[in-house]
C-alpha cells in the first residue's frame, strides 16, 4: 500500500506508478496536494543547473596543487627506489673481489721491489701505493650514494615531468 508521502514524492520525481494513482484518486488530502506538487516538479525542471564560475576550477587546482605534488613525488619516489638500490647492489657487488685484487697486487709489487730495492725504500713506496689505492677507492664508493642521490632526484624531477 501506498502512503501519501510515497504517491506524492512520485509524482515530485515523475516517476509515477499504478500505486500512486491509485492513492492520489481515493486520498482527498493527496487530490488536493497533487496539483501543487507537479507544478513544484515542473519548475525544479526548469531550472538550470548552476553554471560554476570560471575561477573555480583554477582555485581547486591552486588549493589542491600542495597535495598533489607531494602524492606525485611519493609515487615518482616509489617507483625510482629499486632502480637507486639497483645502483646500489651494482656499484657495491665488485667490491670484495676489488679488495682481494690490491691486496695481492701490493703484495706482488712489495716482494717485487723487495728483490732490488732496501727494504726500508720498498716498503715506502708500498705503502704509498696502498695509501694511493684506499684513497681512490674511498673517493669512488664514497661518490656511490651522492651518484645515486642525484639520479633518484633526476628521476622525481623526471616523474613530475610526465606525471
Ligand atoms: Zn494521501
Amino acid at each position: 500500500m501506498t502512503g501519501c508521502e510515497d504517491a506524492l514524492v512520485a509524482f515530485l520525481l515523475d516517476q509515477v506508478d499504478a500505486a500512486a494513482v491509485d492513492h492520489i484518486r481515493t486520498c482527498p488530502r493527496c487530490r488536493a496536494e497533487q496539483p501543487v506538487v507537479r507544478a513544484l516538479a515542473v519548475r525544479l525542471a526548469a531550472d538550470p543547473a548552476p553554471t560554476p564560475p570560471p575561477t573555480l576550477a583554477p582555485r581547486v587546482l591552486t588549493a589542491a596543487g600542495p597535495l598533489l605534488a607531494r602524492n606525485a613525488q611519493g609515487a615518482a619516489w616509489r617507483a625510482a627506489w629499486p632502480a637507486v638500490a639497483r645502483a646500489l647492489a651494482a656499484a657495491l657487488i665488485p667490491l670484495p673481489a676489488i679488495l682481494v685484487f690490491d691486496v695481492a697486487l701490493v703484495r706482488a709489487i712489495y716482494s717485487l721491489l723487495g728483490a732490488v730495492l732496501p727494504h726500508g725504500l720498498s716498503l715506502y713506496l708500498v705503502v704509498n701505493h696502498a695509501a694511493l689505492l684506499a684513497l681512490l677507492l674511498t673517493l669512488t664508493y664514497g661518490a656511490v650514494p651522492f651518484l645515486a642521490a642525484r639520479q633518484a632526484r633526476l628521476l622525481l624531477q623526471d616523474g613530475y615531468r610526465h606525471g
